[in-house]
């Protein structure tokens, strides 16, 4: 710890109440912001309309951003993996996804954990600890400082961990990123991500906000799901889908189902009735992913056809399914395959 302002733990309209205490006139703590979120400079020295003394005050007693790219990967399919290394020699990963005419980044919440899917290799290191607000939103800097022009349309909470189990940073990580005077992102082009803690998602609704949910649900009976996914013994299914119900009541906004297609373990087509029938009546739609990671020997990628005759059968069924390959699987970018590298782990390079 250096005595540093981390200003990127702070909302906007805090920084400005910083800046201000420390004697800035409001416009220049205006302009400081805009360097920042708007730009994702954070050099103070190429902040060139601050007086030469501010800009001293910016390098001697602000920390801007708290994540250090550590590695960089680029796939095939152009989304780029970077490794951030935080301030205690944990690191975890991220991924810049460019698709036409928009960019996506698949942040990361906590350094490691402790849901311990079976299927994902994010947990492989345990879990060590929440990531701060500042260490959240430094992510979004360093992304906006990858795509040309600083163009960041959509922001995933996918990367490693289980962002409703960190709500408190969470949450405040939104406020910065859709503020205004923040990085102004819309509400509806971010999605957070959950494993199903189904009371988390119901604080998650009470925020009123109208961003995207996303629940990794994976298996559509209890005794698959407890199999594959542990937080199912604490949250079976039922409760589960009362909490979806609940966020839908709550926003109106569809939610989406992950579903990690896993060869003779959830791929059948009565896994696809029994899929069906769990969602019936929720606005939802399901984004089926075939599994392609090497990462964990006791799964194996679903057939082909398998994989058409199970979202035939959901389409038959009325659900709204998409194929969802995922991006830089080459480069074990693609759901899943994120890692988190602990003061054990040897850090320095990107894990696939
Ligand atoms: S899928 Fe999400 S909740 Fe499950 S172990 Fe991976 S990071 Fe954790």
């Amino acid at each position: 710890m250096n005595g540093k302002i981390k200003i990127l733990d702070f909302t906007p309209e805090e920084t400005r109440r910083v800046l201000e205490n420390e004697g800035w006139v409001p416009y220049k703590c205006g302009q400081f912001l805009e360097w920042v979120y708007r730009k994702a400079v954070i050099d103070p020295n190429l902040m060139t309309d601050l007086s030469l003394d501010m800009r001293e005050f910016a390098r001697n007693r602000i920390d801007i951003c708290l994540v250090e790219t550590l590695a960089e990967k680029i796939s095939a399919d152009g989304s780029v993996k970077l490794l951030c290394g935080l301030h205690d020699g944990e690191a975890v990963e991220i991924v810049l996804i460019k698709h036409p005419g928009r960019n996506t980044l698949c942040l990361s919440t906590q350094a490691g954990c402790r849901y311990g899917c079976s299927f994902c290799a994010s947990s492989k290191s345990g879990f060590s600890r929440n990531l701060s607000v500042g260490e959240i939103i430094s992510q979004v800097v360093a992304a906006k400082r990858m795509f040309p022009a600083g163009r960041l349309n959509n922001i995933v909470y996918m990367g490693v961990g289980e962002p409703l189990d960190n709500f408190k940073n969470v949450a405040k990580s939104l406020d910065i990123i859709t503020s205004k005077s923040g990085f102004n992102i819309g509400q509806r082009k971010i999605t957070v991500s959950t494993c199903g803690i189904a009371p988390q998602i119901i604080k998650f609704a009470d925020l009123g906000k109208q961003y995207e949910l996303s629940v990794s649900l994976h298996a559509p009976s209890d005794e698959t799901r407890n199999r594959i996914m542990p937080v199912n013994k604490k949250y079976p299914l039922r409760e589960l889908m009362g909490a979806c119900a609940y966020f839908y009541k709550k926003t109106k906004r569809e939610i989406t189902f992950e579903y990690v297609l896993l060869k003779d373990v959830n791929d059948s087509e009565l896994d696809a009735e029994n899929l069906a029938g769990l969602i019936k009546g929720l606005k939802s739609k399901v984004n089926v992913i075939p599994y392609n990671s090497s990462l964990c020997a006791e799964f194996a990628p679903p057939d082909k056809d398998a994989v058409k005759l199970f979202c035939d059968r959901l389409s038959r069924l009325m659900v709204k399914v998409t194929v969802r390959h995922s991006r830089g699987s080459d480069i074990g970018a693609a759901c899943g395959q994120l890692r988190f590298f602990n003061k054990n782990t040897k850090t320095g390079h990107i894990g696939e």
